[in-house]
């Protein structure tokens, strides 16, 4: 692609665009709406040089770790299988980055042109990605696949020799946070205080920087769902209350939290992809002051995206939902650590603020306070494996008291929804670090980054982390507005309105 425009230069370098970017500003006062429209020209930035990008997984053995592991190798390798229906080859069906397209605009007999989203601008390609990670179990990778049970044994027998010379290094492993029914599989860990854990963890990636000469580290969280820690003054509420308790080894520090603080501190990105908060106030700051990002929590692959999907529609359409009932069975690991009620409680909250926004969003359907029931289920069946199930049932109030219900049920295999958006929380995480602006009035001042918050990764996360003081988004195609509309405007292309004017006047 190449875009013919005076207001975008591409230099060695860097993409630099000359952006007019257009929002809206509310005032509201004794019950009125002041709305200002308003124009900022602004100076986009893009650094054009891809790094060499490591990525430590924290939970390597475990089905998403060992999927995605395989995947890349795979899709490396461009390996193909025979399965009952046929030869099946690699692909990433459901990576946003890999195998979906942006709308670029129109040509002459008004036909929509898309583009490949990973073409869009310079970004990480999957198949020079460097994997490595913790996990409390000591298994290779290639027995970690052949645990999981998720790809076909035709494609395993191709992987194994490969993978099983993949160890995970020892991790962190406190009984406390993860359910007690992983205790026999936590066999591969490192000893010592919570401040010797951390600073091993600090070792781990700067070796592991070292050896393979990357640039740049993301660190990603695909291990068990822990509890939640406790939230309060003199342990974690900043950076010096978080500091201080890591180094006199206060228990309610999480393996997470000190996973998250040495990935801070090594200047790496840090990811969540499991629902408990290791993101206390004290870990965001430490982000702000190291300048690091961080992104979470807990990824949306099945449920969740649909009910960020429909209860979008709804609320959207006029439609009144009053009750969402989410019910799932699932058979692998992740569903025995969240048969414990402290895990499972950490993953309801995750799911149960996802609709929040919508419902606020509309106060012709509800009063202020107003809410759905909203009951969310998980039970352990080990039989199903990773195949989980999830049977949902949305009850809305239509038209004059009359009522709409949805029963959905959703079965597949929830590491290879949950993969490639690893892929993307990593791809696109990698790419807001590269992505800076200033006032192009203010050609003096100096570019600025992103928050550290990167919550433009919200469509990737069941409870999106935002920069503080800014609103959550969880509809799912308001997050993907925000993804396309920005790599747009890193290329000086305004945001896809749909407006088409061109096509509806003369
Ligand atoms: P899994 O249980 O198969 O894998 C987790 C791995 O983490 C295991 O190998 C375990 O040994 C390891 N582990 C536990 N504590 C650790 C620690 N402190 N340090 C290092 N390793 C540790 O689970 P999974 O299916 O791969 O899911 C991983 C996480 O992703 C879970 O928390 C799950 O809730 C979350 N998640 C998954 C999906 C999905 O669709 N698969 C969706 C949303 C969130």
């Amino acid at each position: 692609m190449e875009i013919s425009s005076t207001n975008v230069n591409y230099s060695e370098s860097f993409i630099d665009t000359i952006y007019d970017y257009q929002t809206t500003f509310v005032e509201k006062s004794e019950g009125k709406l002041l709305v200002h429209p308003i124009t900022k020209t602004l100076d986009i930035r893009t650094e054009r040089k891809v790094p060499r990008l490591g990525l430590m997984l924290v939970g390597w053995g475990g089905n998403n770790g060992s999927t995605l592991t395989a995947a890349l190798e795979a899709n490396r390798n461009n390996l193909s299988w025979r399965t009952k229906e046929g030869i099946q080859t690699s692909n990433w069906f459901g990576s946003i980055t890999q195998a979906a397209t942006v709308l670029v605009g129109s040509d002459h007999n008004f036909k929509d042109v898309y583009l490949p989203m990973k073409d869009f601008l310079p970004m990480v390609n999957p198949n020079d990605i460097i994997v490595d990670g913790w996990d409390i179990s000591s298994y290779n990778l290639g027995d970690a696949m052949k645990r999981a049970r998720v790809f076909d044994v035709a494609l395993q027998d191709q992987l194994y020799n490969k993978l099983s010379k993949l160890k995970p290094r020892p991790s962190i492993y406190d009984p406390d946070f993860i359910a007690a029914n992983q205790s026999d599989r936590a066999d591969n860990l490192i000893n010592g205080t919570r401040y010797e854990q951390f600073m091993k963890i600090r070792d781990d990636i700067r070796e592991f920087k070292k050896v393979n000469k990357i640039d740049k580290v993301v660190v990603l969280w695909t291990a068990n769902t822990e509890r939640f820690s406790d939230v309060r003054e003199g342990l974690n509420m900043n950076m010096d209350q978080l500091e201080a308790s890591l180094k006199r080894n206060d228990i309610e520090i999480s393996p997470s939290t000190i996973f998250a603080m040495a990935s801070i501190v090594e200047g790496c990105i840090y990811i969540n992809g499991s629902p408990q908060n290791t993101f206390v106030p004290g870990v965001v700051e430490m982000a702000e002051h190291h300048g690091a990002f961080i992104a979470g929590d807990d990824f949306k692959s099945g449920q969740t995206k649909l009910k960020s999907v429909l209860v979008d529609f709804l609320v959207g359409a006029g439609i009144k939902p009053v009750s969402i009932v989410s019910y799932n069975h699932l058979g692998n690991n992740d569903g025995k650590n969240l048969s414990a009620p402290s895990q499972f409680r950490s993953k309801e909250i995750s799911k149960s603020n996802v609709v929040d926004d919508m419902v606020e969003s509309n106060d012709i359907l509800y009063k202020p306070q107003e809410h759905p029931d909203h009951c969310v289920v998980i039970k352990y069946v080990p039989y199903v494996g990773d195949s989980k199930r999830a049977m949902d049932e949305y009850t809305s109030e239509i038209m004059m008291g009359g009522h709409n219900t949805l029963v959905i049920h959703n079965t597949c295999e929830d590491s290879l929804l949950a993969t490639p958006l690893i892929l993307d929380l990593v791809i696109l995480g990698e790419l807001c670090s590269r992505i800076t602006i200033r006032d192009h009035n203010k050609p003096d001042t100096k570019y600025e980054s992103c928050k550290s918050v990167l919550s433009l990764l919200s469509y990737m996360c069941k409870a999106p982390l935002v920069p503080r003081g800014t609103q959550v988004v969880n509809s799912l195609f308001r997050q993907r507005a925000a993804i396309e509309n920005i790599l747009r405007a890193c290329v000086g292309l305004a945001p896809n309105s749909h407006m088409a004017l061109e096509q509806r006047f003369d």
